[in-house]
């Protein structure tokens, strides 16, 4: 049975291009990059031409402000703890209530370090509010931690607007772009983001590679201390093979990030219209005007996510659910409790996620499928 990958927005499937990419660095030029001989130095200049790819994608002014790391989640952390180390007399974060755990974790963490935190709340459409967010920055800010779009639901925050009333009073602004960046045209030269952070599994690059953009002149305090590696801004020797497939797959996006989009939106919508024309009591969460092109997250009243998840999984269909089971309770989770999604929908929530590899056949296999299992479960459901 074929598989049905509809789960993008948790990782991807690695581009054909991107793998062709990685072999020579695995198989052939495997050498260190800081090696004095030609065989490891060769490396660097390839690591260079990777780093020009991924600026080029985001907009960055110049390569420099580019540090490879591991992954989303170490380019949230340093983003953040470099920001406090650079204001150690201001103790005051803004965030939102509908950040991805990587943010919302350490804050958190922060809280018990003595920072005071606010949590900007979202509407019922996951938008925030930004006379709201003019009122939480305060001469005591240190930094504005804002995602661009939600891994969740897809809404994308207007960060243009928030990253103008950042500058305008010198806070710095870190975005988590780790779902936005491939799917939104993002320039950073033009937008005024202090520390931007993305990932490579997010964009059909390995897993174990993502990036740190920090805008030139920003002072910089490394999370990682050790060689010199990424100009002493990330010790540890680098992860060669990944960083050039992340290169390539930043190309392959650059080129045809418009294209992909419309295609991308154009599968979202037919699996969205038909689901709910099919469906009766289904509701798609999060502002439809202005979401990434993949990503619909739709409740289905009266059954739990995990039950239509697992059915779906019969089909060898592959999606997520917006429930997250914790302590042996299936709470909804916090991103459709901080949008006042009603209980027995927000348990019922299941989030679509779409690639450049789906295809209409895909669509059309889901679409026979789940008003079938929506039906079974609510047959079986004590709530209908
Ligand atoms: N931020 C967002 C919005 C995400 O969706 C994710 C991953 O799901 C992360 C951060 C963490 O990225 P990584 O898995 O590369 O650590």
């Amino acid at each position: 049975m074929k598989t049905i990958y509809v789960d993008n927005n948790a990782t991807t499937q690695v581009a054909p291009e991107v793998l062709e990419s990685m072999i020579p660095f695995l198989r052939d030029m495997w050498g260190n990059p800081s090696s004095m001989h030609t065989f490891g130095g060769q490396v660097a200049k390839y690591i260079d031409e990777a780093r020009n790819n991924i600026a080029s994608l985001i907009g960055a002014e110049s390569p420099n402000e580019i540090i490879i790391t591991s992954c989303g989640t170490e380019s949230d952390n340093t983003a953040i703890r470099s920001a406090l180390a650079a204001k150690p007399d201001k103790r005051h974060i803004v965030t939102s209530s509908v950040e991805h755990p990587a943010v919302l974790n350490l804050a958190k963490q922060l809280e018990t370090e003595g920072y005071s935190v606010t949590y900007l709340q979202v509407d019922e459409l996951g938008r925030i509010d930004l006379s709201e967010l003019e009122k939480s920055l305060t001469p005591d800010t240190a930094l504005a931690s804002i995602m661009w779009a939600n891994n969740e639901t897809g809404v994308i925050f207007p960060i243009e607007k928030i990253a103008e009333m950042c500058s305008e009073r010198k806070i710095p602004l870190h975005v988590d772009a780790v779902q936005a960046v491939g799917k939104i045209p993002i320039n950073l030269t033009k937008t005024p983001i202090t520390y931007l952070s993305l990932s490579g599994h997010k964009l059909h690059a390995p897993k174990g590679v993502g990036v740190l953009y920090v805008r030139k002149g920003t002072p910089f305090t490394p999370w990682l201390v050790g060689g010199h590696q990424e100009r002493g801004r990330r010790g540890g020797t680098e992860n060669v093979a990944s960083i050039i497939g992340l290169g390539i797959a930043c190309r392959l996006l650059s080129s045809n990030l418009t294209n992909e989009a419309k295609y991308l939106s154009s599968l979202r919508d037919r699996l969205e219209k038909g689901i709910l024309d099919a469906i009766p009591n289904s509701f798609i969460h999060g502002d439809t005007s202005n979401r990434l092109p993949n990503t619909t997250n739709i409740g289905f009243e009266s059954i739990e996510g995990e039950a239509i998840l697992l059915m779906l999984n019969e089909f060898n269909i592959c999606a997520s659910s917006g429930s997250a089971c914790t302590s042996g309770s299936l709470d909804p989770s916090h991103v459709m409790m901080a949008m006042g999604i009603p209980f027995t929908r927000a348990h019922g929530s299941i989030r679509f996620s779409l690639s450049r590899y789906n295809t209409e056949e895909d669509i059309n296999i889901i679409l026979e499928k789940l008003p079938g299992i929506i039906k079974h479960l609510r047959e079986l459901s004590p709530f209908t």
